[in-house]
């Protein structure tokens, strides 16, 4: 079994790699201390988790994977997270950047289009008391309405677009980072800002691979 440690040491490693194009030298120490805190043994399958603490993502069941941990920090950081925020995620997967977000956001919302991912990922949850995630089943693409306006926004699947719904779904000031590309093969993790007066400026990160967002909608160029 690896250790936590190491993989800690992994991901600052990667972000010091990366960071001309990042524009991060270091990660929040809060989003550190997060990733340090949340068991990710506890996310993956029994028989996974020998690789657990391995900076690489891992499969989950249902052709579905967790992301990379060096991702995941990344993701988080760029979503600036503050204590008051609600923050909306699209595909729970396995729900261990839902409990990483959950340290550092006052409410996260999960949603996960695979009922049987869903569902495990919302026992794990409750059991490891994540008490501030609420999750539900259904297609991401359109967002969760009834809790919008989010602080911020998280879909960890690729789109070949931004979904106009999140956008709408978007509080002005707020921040969405998602992976837009084609399915299976590298994508561009984006960073979209909505200003005070509900502009949107986005800004390309890094080249990423992500299981792609289903759904008709996601999967057709705009
Ligand atoms: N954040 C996850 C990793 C997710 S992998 C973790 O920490 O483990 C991407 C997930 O997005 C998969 O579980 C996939 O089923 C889900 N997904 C794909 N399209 C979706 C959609 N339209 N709505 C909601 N979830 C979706």
């Amino acid at each position: 079994m690896g250790d936590i440690n190491k993989m800690i040491a992994e991901i600052e490693a990667e972000v010091a790699f990366t960071r001309a194009m990042t524009g991060r030298k270091a990660l929040d120490k809060r989003v550190m201390q997060a990733i340090r805190k949340v068991p990710r043994d506890k996310f993956v399958t029994e028989g996974m988790r020998h690789y657990a603490f391995d900076n690489g993502p891992l499969p989950i069941g249902y052709s579905q994977t967790i992301s990379q941990p060096y991702i995941v920090a990344l993701m988080t950081d760029l979503l600036e997270p503050d204590e008051n925020d609600v923050v909306l995620e699209v595909g729970t997967g396995s729900g261990y950047q839902a409990a990483v977000l959950s340290l550092l956001v006052k409410k996260v919302y999960s949603m996960e289009v695979i009922e049987e991912l869903g569902e495990e990922a919302a026992a794990r949850l409750r059991e490891q008391h994540y008490d501030n995630v609420e999750t539900c089943i259904g297609n991401g693409y359109e967002g969760w309405p009834q809790h919008a306006p989010y602080d911020g926004i998280i879909v960890t699947a690729a789109s070949s677009h931004i979904p106009q719904p999140l956008i709408d779904q978007l509080k002005c000031g707020g921040r969405m980072v998602i992976p837009i590309g084609a399915p299976y093969s590298t994508q561009n993790l984006m960073l979209v800002s909505k200003d005070l007066k509900g502009h949107i400026t986005s800004r390309n990160i890094l080249a990423v691979v992500f299981v792609p967002m289903v759904g008709e909608e996601a999967e057709k160029p705009l």
